[in-house]
């Protein structure tokens, strides 16, 4: 990129600029998949909208291949990419909390911790995911489905306005009454429609969760899907718990002879008085014999951090994911199957419960339209080694070809790699046709074309 327009974009920024060769680049160019590794020409620290707006009408008149990057988590790779252009938000971060009004204004680079700490001395919360550490620009744009989906709905449900930088870099503000075929589409559309720099929230008076697992033996997989499967649909909407294979980490919150056990379980983070929560799930926690069975009253804080310690950044990430509408007795049979062969520690298979509130928005009602789906289904190969990508990824790839017959067709667009037209097509249904038609109206030459594409209508790549 020629020396002197860099000049003057460094000149244009309060942020700063990160190229090859520089001390932070090695740093700034990772996310957090370590199986990802571009290397971006330009990576564009932006600390304020200007910054944004700056990058954005850079990389347009230089047609850069470009990438948003919020908080870094997308398992395929997508807040970066090989010699284009990184418009880094990773240091705009502040949150602002409206007591009164029980709103939240969030900036585009924040992450889901960083939301909590600051909403909970309000006893608020926002509806997030099951991890803190992910970013809040991502999460919000693919849809949101957390530990409070049953009770609150997803993310996009709690979404109340967006502050966005177009593909021209005019900054707009996109809420029910202004560009609402842009607030729309960014309510599960992904980051296609540019870049969002501030999100505002509706937050609910939750401070504590009554959380903690029950598990099984692996052998009582087939009876314990199949209670879940009526139980939780049946479950009041203040009880959420998702089922998981996966393997009980050596860590002293575990007793030492249940460390490195393969089980099945359900994590439970239940709203509402802890006494109602311990009844409300009491049928399915009794179910066979657990071998360990374990809630409390936590700060969400704490729940929504839980996980973070067991998956630190860096390592190596596959999955793959469907929706779920109905879950047989024959896809029970497979996914035991599956589950007994979790590749690494690290690894499981998770099943959200998205009904609830979640179900209370129509299918077109936002760009989310797997609206009659029960569940999403993410199948994880996880693992610190490079050398074990290979076993992940097949074993993945195998349990994910067996499941998807019994699917709802599409996925969640967050759970999924870069998997092609056809998939993400498939998770946008009937909407993809008007995704289309707002993006060839707010970005025509698709500018924004890292993420899970929806093409301007006309254009093919
Ligand atoms: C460990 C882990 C746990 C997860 N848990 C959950 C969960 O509980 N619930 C859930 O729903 N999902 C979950 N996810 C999936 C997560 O929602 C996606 O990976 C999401 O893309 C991450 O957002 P990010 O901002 O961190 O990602 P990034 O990699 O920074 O960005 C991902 C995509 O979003 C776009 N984007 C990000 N920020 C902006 C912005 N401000 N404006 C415009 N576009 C933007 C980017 O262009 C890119 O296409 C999890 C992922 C991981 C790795």
């Amino acid at each position: 990129m020629a020396a002197m327009q860099i000049e003057q974009l460094r000149s244009a920024l309060r942020g700063v600029i990160i190229q090859p060769g520089d001390d932070s680049y090695e740093p700034a160019r990772r996310v957090y998949n370590g199986m990802i590794d571009k290397r971006p020409g330009l990576i564009v620290r932006c600390v304020d909208v200007a910054d944004v707006i700056a990058a954005v009408d850079y990389a347009r008149t230089n047609n850069l291949l470009t990438a948003i990057r919020g908080g870094g988590h997308n398992g395929g790779g997508l807040g970066t990419c090989d010699d284009g252009l990184v418009i880094d938000l990773s240091t705009m971060k502040g949150v602002r909390v409206d007591q009164a009004k029980r709103t939240v204004r969030v900036a585009g680079g924040a992450l889901w911790g960083e939301v909590d700490h600051a909403t909970h001395p309000f006893g608020l919360a926002v509806p997030s995911g099951f991890v803190s550490s992910t970013g809040v620009g991502g999460l919000t744009l693919g849809g949101g489905i957390g530990y409070l989906t049953r009770a609150c709905g997803l993310t996009i449900d709690n979404l109340l306005s967006a502050d966005v930088v177009l593909a021209d870099g005019s900054v707009v503000t996109a809420d029910a009454d202004h560009h609402a075929d842009l607030f729309w589409a960014l309510r599960g559309g992904g980051g296609n429609f540019g870049v969002v720099t501030s999100f505002e929230f509706r937050a609910y008076p939750v401070r504590t969760l009554y959380a903690g697992p029950t598990f099984w033996p692996l052998e009582q997989t087939t009876e314990v899907m199949a209670v879940y499967r009526d139980f939780i649909l049946r479950a009041p909407e203040s009880v959420n718990g998702f089922f998981a294979f996966l393997t009980i980490p050596p860590t002293p919150m575990f007793p030492e002879s249940l460390h490195l056990r393969k089980v099945c379980g359900v994590m439970w983070a239940c709203t509402g008085p802890a006494a109602e929560a311990a009844e409300a799930t009491k049928p399915m926690r009794s179910v066979g014999k657990p071998l360990l069975d374990h809630q409390a009253e936590m700060p969400l804080p704490a729940v929504n951090s839980l996980f973070d310690p067991l998956y630190p950044a860096g390592m190596q990430w596959y999955w793959r994911a469907d929706f779920v509408r109905e879950l047989s007795d024959e896809a029970i049979g497979r996914h035991a199957q599956h589950g007994a062969a979790l590749p690494s520690m690290h690894s499981t298979m998770h099943l959200y419960a998205i009904d609830g509130a979640a179900h209370r928005v129509g299918r077109s009602d936002t760009a989310f339209s797997y609206r009659d789906a029960n569940w999403a289904e993410v199948i994880v190969g996880v693992d610190p080694d490079p050398a074990n990508a290979g076993a992940i990824t097949s074993w993945c790839k195998g349990y994910f070809d067996d499941l998807h017959p019994y699917s709802a067709g599409g996925a969640y667009v967050n759970f999924m790699m870069d998997e092609g037209q056809e998939r993400v097509q498939a998770s946008f249904r009937d909407n993809y046709d008007r995704l289309a038609a707002i993006k060839s109206k707010y970005d025509p030459a698709n500018l924004f074309r890292v993420n899970q594409n929806i093409r301007p209508k006309g254009v093919v790549t």
